[in-house]
């Protein structure tokens, strides 16, 4: 069977057993819930409650502001607390809408759904907008933009992204393998949008059981096909995938809708099928709790707003002290102050650990042996990159195409000297990046 892959990458201990046979387990958070009003890429919501109202769960709290940004659902029934500065999880301070939960989950009824085959692309981009749905990978670009393509005849691909090649991460398997008949749903939604688009599900071949699950499923399904991906970090890189499985090559200045394609990732496909089929927004996602020092490792489905010490006390507490708590997997999730910050739209785990190897590790000088450009996935000199950056050299740093970096992580996780090659290349990016939009 054709593996397909990209060029570069590394293979890091990959820490999925800890999580990945167990079932998904839903939580009832017990603190107050709070909702950051930017948890998106764009403006943030604007706030539609007061201090002191009741509010259901799934009612809207906030209110999208502009095109690109996103409304806010509350995911429980109580009272608004306040609505007041909150740190979140990069320790800055946002505002937010804080809810005390009376644990009675009383509801507002599902929006009325009528069937995929009877509604106009309209009404599905509406009602995805309308849900408050965003791109739960990471990125957080509100889906109905992602979805609001100039020519959706010219989109070719639909691919729905179950590489999960980040390690320790195992909440999009567990959803594939749990809801697969949801993920397939979700993306025949997609491809009522974009009518000439093959939808592909793209998984790497460590999820083997994955693999044959969908490839029973949509054996009859003529516009649906299975890709295995050789397992290789970062495989799930929007960039690397998009080459994998068509072959076509994305950079900085393309949108993947540039070379007809669309890229989901699995829970934001699951979320639009939620939308569409149930008449319901965005108020849960998966999270995986786990680590070395997490006693009881495992995927929840968690009512967006749960602070992330009510999913340690769910998965039994600490075993050990961590040195070490991430938001998101190793390579490329942030690094956390504290767990008393909400989980977001965005959060896709809770990573403890007991040994922080990167801190301990003490830079040298570079060997020169070529393992960083080896590793680099954007097929860059990583080394070259880092140099101009420390030196703030912006033209050489460009010139050496550093704005296509794709902040993988790859080159400092090879490189023997311990250089903070993407540290020093992220910065610069940063700095770059914020100049342009300027
Ligand atoms: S230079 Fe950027 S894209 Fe290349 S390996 Fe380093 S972090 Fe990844
Ligand atoms: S991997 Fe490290 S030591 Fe080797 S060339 Fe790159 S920066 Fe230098």
């Amino acid at each position: 069977m054709a593996k397909m892959t990209f060029s570069g990458g590394i293979h890091p201990f990959d820490g999925k057993d800890m999580s990945k046979d167990i079932p998904i387990k839903e939580i009832t958070p017990k603190s107050d819930l709070v909702y950051p009003l930017s948890q998106h890429i764009g403006a943030p919501a604007k706030a539609i409650v007061a201090k002191g109202d009741r509010v259901l769960a799934g009612q809207r709290i906030a209110e999208a502001e502009g095109f690109v940004s996103s409304h806010i659902y509350s995911a429980v029934s109580g009272t608004v607390k306040a609505i007041e500065e909150r740190r979140v999880l990069t320790g800055n301070s946002v505002l937010s809408i804080v809810v005390e939960n009376d644990g009675q989950y009383e509801a507002v009824p599902a929006w009325p759904v009528k069937p995929l085959e009877e509604m106009t692309g309209e009404e599905i981009i509406e009602r995805v907008k309308e849900a408050g749905i965003v791109g739960m990978g990471g990125a957080g670009f509100p889906t109905h933009v992602k979805l609001s393509v100039k020519e959706p005849s010219k989109i070719d691909y639909v691919i729905v992204n179950g590489a999960e090649c980040e390690p320790y991460l195992t909440s999009d398997y567990r959803k594939m393998v749990e809801e697969p008949e949801n993920l397939i749903a979700g993306l025949k939604v997609y491809l009522k949008l974009f009518p000439y688009s093959l939808g592909i599900i793209a998984i790497e071949d460590n999820k083997p059981d994955c693999i044959k699950i969908f490839k029973a499923l949509t054996k009859e399904e003529p516009r649906i096909t299975v890709k295995t991906l050789k397992t290789k970090y970062p495989q799930g890189s929007e960039r690397q995938l998009i080459f994998a499985v068509t072959g076509r090559e994305l950079n900085s200045k393309l949108l993947p809708a540039d070379v007809g394609c669309v890229v989901n990732n699995v829970d934001t496909v699951n979320s639009v099928a939620n939308a569409i089929y149930r008449g319901l927004p965005l108020l849960r996602r998966i999270v995986t709790v786990t680590g070395d020092c997490i006693k009881n490792p495992r995927n929840f489905s968690v009512p967006i707003g749960t602070l992330y010490s009510d999913l340690v006390e769910e998965a039994g507490g600490f075993r050990k002290e961590p040195v070490k708590i991430i938001s998101g997997g190793p390579m490329m999730g942030f690094c956390m102050f504290g767990l008393d910050v909400p989980i977001t739209k965005t959060a896709s785990a809770l990573l403890c650990l007991s040994e922080d190897d990167i801190s301990k590790a003490e830079p040298s000088a570079c060997i020169n042996c070529g393992r960083c450009v080896e590793a680099c996935p954007s097929r860059l000199v990583p080394k070259i990159l880092s140099d101009h950056a420390e030196n703030f050299n912006e033209e050489e740093f460009l010139c050496g195409h550093g704005l296509e970096c794709v902040e993988c992580g790859c080159c400092s996780f090879v490189c023997p000297a311990k250089r903070p090659l993407t540290q020093n290349i992220k910065s610069m990016r940063k700095i770059l990046l914020a100049k342009k939009k300027r």
